[in-house]
């Protein structure tokens, strides 16, 4: 009997042109530096009407929706061409950081308090709505990027500061791709672990290969949480023994294997926490734009007797939040622990099954954030017409104040899609989580996660179907 040979597993990073340009990462984060600069140049200087600015555009309308869908398609690249680390690596060469993080700051704490304080802000302040606090704020973030990795060694803004990066690790649960090691038995026999310590210049005039910064051990690593996709690693792997290649999307979300520099996400509390906001800031962000939102800040402001938006806000914040999220999900893993073999406290039960809500989280964004992009996909076309030629390059030619996007008829079913996906994937990490915590009341164990998928689902699907603020896009000449 003829033995069947399995197929090699694909790689994006031997599959020709692909590969090269994923490995030259100044080719993407030098353009986008440039973009960032022309961002804040408009954001300062530019007109100040939203629709009309680049840096508004860009970021609230056309960045957002293009995250996610390169971490959907591909995986972590916007963190892989992050311009932020670009600048960061130049003043390294400056000042070399000597401290290491603090222990106490570990972990995702700092990143989810700036998470929530960002979507805090966004709501306060209408950044969506200011061209100038747009650009400050991408200002604000290289400056803040550069302190700290300038003060402390290894990667800690990425790893435990930046809200964005946050927000990637945990979208990355559903990308298509992984980096691992080719073949595990050179691993094995690998004495010196470059792809984590990093590797000495093969030739007196080249720089050292950095290993991962993240504390990532490729043998080891488990998914995609903490990878910035910068592919250190590939560079520093004296054997080149590193692959990206594809997986089940969202598996690592219900296997629960302990990752090198990442651990069993059921033991972090920090990473359920991560995945709760992620999913209900999706709702509560997506509520920010429809207009029940105004009726319900009225009727807080009244009862309150206030005009203060910061109080009403916060109200609003600490009801959708932390009163909520604490009420369901407090119930969901008090039903769901009769079925479980062992009686846990309430905290480590909503641990175990906190990332079933991730898929879901997923699609809320994706369908939120795609609605903007889509009906305003070409919308950045006249006004970086209007810019150039405010600098006397009319290399475009005259704007083209009329063309927008697809028609929210066409994107209304795209978003049903996102969303109706990302429930069956939260159905689907859900239940294997109910297999693994409870083998023989399974159903038993799934069935209250399951209805707060339903019940989420219901809430997404009602938010979207409100009329949404068309925020940032243009609507007229
Ligand atoms: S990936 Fe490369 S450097 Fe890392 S352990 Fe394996 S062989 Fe060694
Ligand atoms: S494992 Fe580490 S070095 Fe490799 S791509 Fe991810 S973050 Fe970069």
């Amino acid at each position: 009997m003829s033995s069947v040979a399995s197929a090699p597993e694909p790689d994006l990073l031997r599959t020709p042109v692909i590969g090269a340009l994923l490995l030259r990462r100044r080719l993407w984060q030098v353009p986008l530096l440039l973009l960032a600069l022309a961002l804040v140049a408009h954001g300062l200087f530019g007109p100040q009407l939203a629709p009309k600015n680049l840096s508004t555009l860009l970021v609230w309308v056309h960045y957002r929706g293009l995250l996610l869908v390169a971490l959907l398609c591909v995986g972590n690249l916007l963190c892989m061409a992050c311009p932020f680390m670009l600048v960061r690596d130049a003043a390294r060469r400056i000042a070399r950081p000597l401290r290491a993080w603090p222990r106490a700051l570990r972990g995702k704490w700092v990143g989810i308090a700036l998470l929530v304080a960002v979507l805090f802000c966004y709501e306060l302040f209408d950044w969506w709505a200011s061209p100038w606090a747009t650009a400050w704020l991408i200002l604000g973030y290289f400056a803040a990027a550069v302190s700290v990795d300038v003060l402390f060694s290894g990667a800690p803004f990425c790893k435990s500061v930046c809200p964005i990066g946050q927000f990637n690790f945990v979208a990355s649960a559903l990308s298509p791709l992984e980096l691992r090691p080719r073949d595990t038995q050179v691993c094995d026999s690998c004495q010196g672990h470059e792809c984590l310590t990093g590797a000495a210049p093969v030739a007196p005039q080249q720089p050292a290969a950095r290993g991962c910064e993240l504390g990532l051990f490729l043998p080891e690593k488990s998914g995609n949480m903490d990878c910035t996709l910068c592919l250190d690693c590939v560079r520093a792997c004296p054997e080149d023994n590193v692959m990206l290649s594809t997986r089940l999307p969202g598996a690592e979300l219900f296997e629960d294997r302990s990752g090198s520099g990442v651990g069993r996400r059921s033991e972090r509390g920090d990473l359920a926490l991560l995945a709760i906001v992620f999913t209900f800031g999706a709702l509560l962000n997506a509520f920010g734009m429809v207009s029940p939102v105004y009726a319900v800040q009225r009727a807080i402001a009244e009862q309150l007797g206030t005009t203060s938006e910061f109080a009403v806000l916060s109200i609003l914040f600490v009801a959708l939040l932390v009163v909520e999220p604490v009420l369901l999900l407090a119930g969901a893993a008090a039903w769901s622990r009769r079925a479980l073999p062992e009686r846990l406290p309430l905290v480590k039960v909503v641990m175990r099954f906190a990332q079933g809500l991730v898929p879901l989280g997923v699609g809320v964004w994706a369908a939120h954030y795609g609605f903007h992009l889509l009906t305003g996909l070409w919308t950045f076309v006249p006004v970086a017409q209007k810019a150039l030629a405010d600098l006397g390059f009319a290399l475009l030619g005259q704007p083209h104040w009329g063309v927008g996007g697809l028609r929210e008829a066409v994107v209304q079913p795209i978003e049903l899609g996102l969303l109706l996906l990302g429930a069956a994937g939260s159905m689907l990490v859900c239940w294997r989580l109910a297999q693994h915590e409870a083998p023989r009341r399974a159903l038993a164990a799934f069935a209250p996660w399951g209805a707060l998928v339903v019940l989420l689902l219901g809430a997404a699907i009602w938010l979207l179907a409100q009329p949404m603020e068309m925020r940032g896009t243009f609507l007229g000449g």
